[in-house]
Parts: structure tokens; C-alpha cells; sequence
């Protein structure tokens, strides 16, 4: 049966709610959620993904969906992240000390936003790092997310000499300007504690720590000889996330950098810690997301991803990659979509692109763009047996549309039209099939043959 456009998932609709205080109504959307109110973002969550607003509701309650919307973040599009709900895609961006401005990274946004990703994570560590965040943020319709940590790092270098001489109430003052700024989630590694350290030493590694955020508070930890900040004064962190509505992403600060050390104890010991802060955060009022791995062989994915659900009591999760193999340099965001497919199948809800220039070099645009599509690929390959609606018949439209021969209609279905246009009218066909079989189309020869087995060419 032919199907109709309208079973495409809709697209999410703009949403610019009005500031009171600092969150909404002055409560978290987990905070309505538990009261059975109904917010803007949660409709618009419901309406972008074809579900009922109760079903959004219950699983913010729950803590099972998230809904990262600080209120400040003007003109953004909200997005539901969790159980229930399409698999999501977030793309990193940002400068490196190395390269990029915020013209370079403005270009990298928008061809995030073309390509389609989710959500954006600005990772800036060079130029002006406010300014940056400041530009993307005004131009992201987008949940934006960015990992505090990095600034206070790099001020302390100014201001003190060195990334571990930032102070406790320096990395807070960020967080706040942060979450002031208007950034929806936020990176925090809370869960990089002296005890997950001494694991880490007594295992010992390939590759030890690939987490730039985790290795500047092990730094840290190790020259205080003292528990790290964000984990000791964790109620001062809820604070600000609760204030702002900020939805906390729990880094995994440890996460295996090889195949060598993937599910390795320290690994573990962090997610341990981080299944405690996920309740913690809860308590009080704030949204949380959990992250996750990294290097992951393919046989050890799903157990990654139900540990997680277990341990962290059904939190979203929130996967870098995985990757597959440790060897794919330049060509890393197929890795990725091999195991995130993998990952989302057994249940991960947020899927973090990798480009071709992982390992390599500072994405430019274009590997933006190839990132976000592979990462969109696996999410939906995924979303089709999830049972997510509309991704079953979207693919069914596709194919239908081949069977028909509708050349528009199959590069307005494709995940990346601009591609499968480029590609289409690469050579020119004699038929009305494509380039591959010519006058040999073997769909029209059938649909000849079927009408009269005489019929040819
Ligand atoms: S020419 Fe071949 S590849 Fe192209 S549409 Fe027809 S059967 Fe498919």
C-alpha cells in the first residue's frame, strides 16, 4: 500500500516559552511532571514525536525521558530525549587551541542543523570560549549543551598557571554563567572520583584516559589530594541545575578509550557512582542523562547498555559512538554507526556523532555533516525495530517509491537528499530507471514481463 507523507514523524515545532524567574513556572520540567502538569515543552515534545502529551509527561516524572529546555535558550525547538521516544543525534562542534573561530564554528552548526542532528554540544577550548558559546547558542534552535569544565580549566591556566590550580567555586561560577547563558545540558564528570582513580592505577591501561573534561579533574583530584568538586559538593551542583532547569549529563569521565579496556573496573566504578547520582539528582528536582562508552567491542554493547538501565534505574543514556574498532581512522563515523545502531537497539536513547576526522583532526563542516547523517542512520535503523512511530513507514515509503520508479520522491526520502540527488544525476540513464542497469531496469522489466512476459526492452 502506498503510504502518505503524514506518516513521516512531524517536524518539532519552535517553541519560545516566557521566562518567569529562572525555570519555568519556577519549577523543572521534572518538577510538573511529577505534578501532572502539562508544559509548552512536553506538548511540543509530543506533537514532534506522534505520541500523547501524558505518555511525554509520565516518562519525565519517571525520569525515564528527559527534556533538556533551559528557559533562557531563546527560540528553542524542545526536544524529548528517552524510553518511548525517537532515538536521538547530537553533534559536537567547537574550536580546538589549534583551529577554528567562531565564523568556522557558526558553519559547523549550520551544516549540524541541515544534516538534521538533534541536539548540538559546543566543546570550544580555543579563542574566545564565552564569545563562541554566546554566538552558537543565539543561532541554535537546538537543545544546546557544552562541558563547563573546559572553560574553568583553561581560565585557570590564565589566571593561575595551571588547568589543576582552578578552584572549586571557580568551576560553579562557570557552571552558573553556563546555565545564565541559556545552555540546556551540561557535561559533568561527577562521577571521577579518588576511589574510581585508584581503580583505574591498580588496573592499569592501553589508553588511559581519552575524556579531556576526566583528565583535567583527575589532574586536579591528583595534585589536591582531595575528592573532586563536582562529586563533594554535588548538592551545590543540583542547586544551579535546578535553578536554571539545566539537565545534567553525567560524563563518564573513565570511558574506555580501546577495545583493550572497554567494561573495564574503573569504567564500572564510575557508572556505579554516577547510578547513585542519577537518584540524587531526582530527589531534587533535576533532570538527568547518563553517558556512556567509547570503545566498545560489538559483543559487549548491549551488556554495556543494560548495566546502565539497570544501575541507573532507567535514566537516559547517552553513547559516544561506540565505537566498534579501534582502527578505522578516518572513516571512525561508520564505526560509530555500526555500534550505535547496535547500542540503540538495546535501548541507549542519544547517540553521539563521530566524524571521519575522530582521532584526527578538528571536524570541518563537511565531516559535521557526514557525522550527523551516519549517526541519524544507525538512529533509525534502530527506531525500526524499536517500534518508534513512523520509522517503519518512512522506509516503506522509500521503497515503494522505488518500486514506482519516482526519482522525486526517492531523493526527498533519502536521509541525505542533497547526496542522493548528486549521485542520481551523476550519468545519465537511457530508461526510467537509473545509470546501474540502464534499459536492463530489472524493476521495469518486471512490471513489463508481469503484464505480458513478451513485453521487453
Ligand atoms: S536501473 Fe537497476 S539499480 Fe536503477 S532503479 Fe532500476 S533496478 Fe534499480
Amino acid at each position: 500500500m502506498k503510504r502518505e507523507a503524514s506518516d513521516r514523524p512531524p517536524e518539532r515545532a519552535v517553541y519560545n516559552p516566557p521566562v518567569l524567574g529562572y525555570t519555568l513556572f519556577g519549577m523543572t520540567q521534572l518538577e510538573l511532571a511529577r505534578k501532572g502538569s502539562l508544559s509548552p515543552q512536553m506538548e511540543a515534545v509530543a506533537q514532534a514525536e506522534g505520541v500523547s502529551v501524558e505518555f511525554v509527561c509520565q516518562g519525565v516524572a519517571e525520569g525515564t525521558i528527559v527534556i533538556p529546555a533551559n528557559p533562557a535558550h531563546k527560540g528553542l525547538a524542545p526536544c524529548g530525549i528517552g524510553r518511548g521516544l525517537r532515538t536521538k543525534v547530537n553533534a559536537n562542534i567547537g574550536t580546538s587551541p589549534d583551529w577554528g573561530t567562531v565564523e568556522t564554528e557558526l558553519e559547523k552548526l549550520q551544516a549540524a542543523i541541515e544534516a538534521k542532528a538533534d541536539t548540538v554540544m559546543d566543546l570550544s577550548t580555543g579563542g574566545d570560549i564565552r564569545a563562541i558559546r554566546r554566538a552558537l547558542l543565539s543561532h541554535c534552535p537546538l537543545p544546546f549543551g557544552t562541558v563547563p569544565i573546559y572553560q574553568a580549566g583553561i581560565e585557570a591556566i590564565s589566571r593561575h598557571g595551571a588547568i589543576v590550580k582552578m578552584t572549586a567555586d571557580e568551576i560553579f561560577e562557570v557552571i552558573e554563567e553556563h546555565a545564565r547563558d541559556g545552555v540546556d545540558f551540561i557535561t559533568v564528570h561527577c562521577g571521577v572520583t579518588q576511589r574510581a582513580i585508584e581503580r583505574l592505577k591498580r588496573e592499569g591501561r592501553r589508553t588511559d584516559v581519552v575524556s579531556r573534561g576526566g583528565s583535567f579533574l583527575i589532574g586536579w583530584i591528583l595534585y589536591h589530594e582531595r575528592e573532586n568538586p563536582l562529586y563533594e559538593q554535588y548538592d551545590r551542583l543540583l542547586e544551579i541545575a535546578r535553578k536554571y532547569d539545566v539537565t545534567l549529563s553525567l560524563g563518564d569521565g573513565l570511558r574506555p578509550g580501546s577495545l583493550a579496556d572497554a567494561s573495564d573496573r574503573a569504567q564500572f566504578e564510575e557508572l556505579l557512582t554516577i547510578g547513585e547520582l542519577v537518584e540524587r539528582a531526582w530527589e531534587a528536582g533535576v533532570q538527568v542523562m547518563v553517558e556512556g562508552p567509547g570503545h566498545l567491542p560489538l559483543d559487549q554493547i548491549e551488556a554495556n547498555v543494560k548495566l546502565e538501565k539497570v544501575t541507573c534505574k532507567g535514566a537516559p543514556f547517552y553513547v559516544l559512538g561506540p565505537l566498534v574498532t579501534d582502527v578505522a581512522s578516518g572513516y571512525d563515523h561508520i564505526s560509530a554507526a555500526i555500534g550505535g545502531a547496535l547500542a540503540a537497539v538495546a535501548g541507549a536513547d542519544f547517540l553521539c556523532y563521530v566524524t571521519p576526522s575522530e582521532h584526527l583532526s578538528l571536524p570541518d563542516a563537511e565531516d559535521v555533516r557526514q557525522g550527523v547523517i551516519g549517526a541519524r542512520i544507525a538512529a533509525h535503523a534502530a527506531d525500526i525495530v524499536k517500534g518508534v512511530k513512523g520509522a517503519r513507514e518512512w522506509d516503506e515509503q522509500m521503497s515503494q517509491a522505488r518500486q514506482d520508479l519516482d526519482w522525486e520522491k526517492q531523493i526527498e526520502l533519502s536521509i541525505d537528499p542533497r547526496r542522493a540527488s548528486q549521485i542520481h544525476s551523476r550519468f545519465p540513464s537511457q530508461g526510467n530507471g537509473c545509470s546501474m542497469c540502464g534499459k536492463y531496469c530489472a524493476l521495469k522489466l518486471v512490471s513489463n514481463f508481469l503484464r505480458s512476459p513478451l513485453e521487453s526492452v
